[in-house]
């Protein structure tokens, strides 16, 4: 158990290890780190003169989605799913990144496609859960002594007193302190200065002494503020031991991963070692009995105040791939009382519903779940949106492309995708900084072509070697 907490209120937590994100799940939201918001104005209207929020075009998408957040924000939107349709890179896992930033800027976005439960080693239904649970964050609030500022401890020329050598003649001490609360300058009597300093109450900052009626500077001392209270400007002498101040420090994790630290746990002091024993040790699967006993904790921790649940949103792109299990399973999901914000993707028309034998249903879903979705169309993109998008993404990732490589992406893009035309430009800098060129070139991007196909380009290939 960590030993930091001194409060009764206080999670046995240590604050020192960041968690660990997924790797799959990061690299699957880095393609939409331009999407910020859905950049709607205060009426909830798209905002088209500007790229709002990183977003290009999709306005009426964008407004439909809009109305989503604010239903789930007064909580009218529970039992209910988003499912967004339309062609692919048409913006679909774009517009739900964007619903999980408008929801709050730390609420866990948990994306997965549907074919992901088809895994040999895990039950489907238990790939829907883990995500389920990986969209629910706990933002867990800690009160703390801890040090405030950088400087713990003084080295020896520092604690030299550099009042020395100017005996009474000292009025005052003006000095810099630094608190929670912001600095301050203060003039301090030299007995208070002096009273500091032995205790050694650090601060990094020039001082300043009155002596004869001049301000002189005597150069870098630390004073530390916590033992002042700004607001009284009364010197409190420090209790001894440590220089510290009690600071209320927030950790987010999701129930994803309280989950899977219970499921393994692991000695140590960082936070997901203590946070992996608050139930039983010693499993090492995730099972509906440890989620059980995790949900028993958080709930103990909120009632409390120590901890707070922020749902966040999942997102199931293809979602014509889950099978009529999966779909009963959901419409379960989407009934618990701590479900995340759920939104489909797919671009798929009537399709089969997977599972059955002749069960057909708009978009592969059975339509009992359908009745519980609220459909947003997305539209396939002008050329004019393509190069925006290639823009965007070019500055992010700090590309230079050369006159005309715009036009000429763009073009594939209207031609192909979006998403190919995106794609493009991480090899195209490749081939750039191979031809030694600080910018993408149109030679480039004509060298690219000759090395790599579109989808079209190489089925028509194929199809005509095929029938010569
Ligand atoms: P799929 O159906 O294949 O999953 P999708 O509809 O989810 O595709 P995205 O992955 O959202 O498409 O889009 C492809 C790329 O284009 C992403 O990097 C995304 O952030 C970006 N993008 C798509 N639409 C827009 C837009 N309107 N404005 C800015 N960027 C966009």
């Amino acid at each position: 158990k960590a030993s930091t907490s001194t409060t009764p209120s206080s999670v046995p937590v240590a604050h020192k290890a960041p968690l660990p994100p997924s790797s799959s799940r990061s690299s699957r939201i880095a393609p939409h780190s331009h999407i910020k918001g859905l950049g709607l104005n205060a009426e909830g209207r798209a905002i088209t003169d500007t790229a709002a929020g990183g977003f290009v075009g999709q306005e009426n998408a964008r407004e439909a989605c809009g109305i989503i957040v604010d239903l789930v924000k007064s909580r009218r939107f529970s039992g209910r799913a988003l499912l967004l349709v339309g062609a692919p890179g048409t913006g679909k896992t774009a517009l739900a990144c964007a619903v999980s930033h408008e929801l709050g800027s730390k609420v866990p976005f948990c994306p997965m496609v549907g074919s992901e439960v088809y895994s040999t080693e895990v039950k489907k239904t238990e790939v829907l859960a883990e995500s389920f649970r990986r969209a629910i964050g706990l933002r867990i609030k800690e009160t703390k002594e801890v040090y405030e500022g950088e400087v713990t401890e003084m080295t020896p020329s520092e604690s030299e007193n550099p009042l020395s050598g100017y005996g009474k003649t000292i009025s005052h001490v003006i000095v810099g302190l630094k608190s929670v609360k912001g600095t301050k300058q203060l003039r301090l009597d030299p007995s208070i200065y002096e009273a500091m300093l032995k205790e050694k109450i650090v601060v990094g900052d020039v001082i300043y002494i009155e002596h004869s009626g001049a301000v002189k500077r005597v150069g870098r001392s630390d004073a530390y503020a916590s033992s002042y209270d700004l607001e009284s400007e009364t010197y409190v002498p420090l209790p001894k031991g440590d220089v510290h101040k009690r600071k209320e420090l927030v950790q987010d994790v999701t129930l994803g991963d309280l989950d899977a630290a219970n499921a393994r746990p692991q000695g140590g002091q960082d936070i997901m070692s203590v946070m992996g024993s608050l139930v039983k040790t010693g499993r090492t699967e995730v099972t509906e009995k440890l989620r059980k006993e995790v949900n028993k904790v958080v709930k103990g921790y909120v009632d409390q105040g120590v901890a707070e649940i922020v749902p966040g949103v999942v997102f199931i792109d293809e979602v014509h791939m889950l099978d009529i299990e999966c779909f009963t399973y959901l419409n379960a999901l989407l009934e618990s009382p701590m479900a995340p914000t759920v939104i489909f993707a797919t671009n798929r028309g009537n399709a089969l519903v997977r599972g059955t034998q002749d069960l057909v249903s708009p978009h592969g879903i059975p339509v009992d779940l359908l009745d519980r979705c609220m459909i947003v169309k997305t539209e396939p993109y002008t050329k004019e949106q393509v190069a925006k998008v290639l823009q965007l993404r070019a500055n992010i990732e700090g590309l230079k492309l050369a006159e005309g490589v715009l036009d000429k992406l763009a073009t594939e893009g209207e031609r192909s995708s979006l998403r190919y035309a995106l794609q493009l430009l991480a090899p195209a800098s490749i081939i750039a900084s191979i031809n030694d060129r600080a910018e993408i070139s149109l030679e480039d991007v004509g060298e690219m072509n000759e090395l790599f196909l579109d989808a079209k380009t190489s089925a028509a290939m194929i199809s005509a070697s095929e029938n010569p």
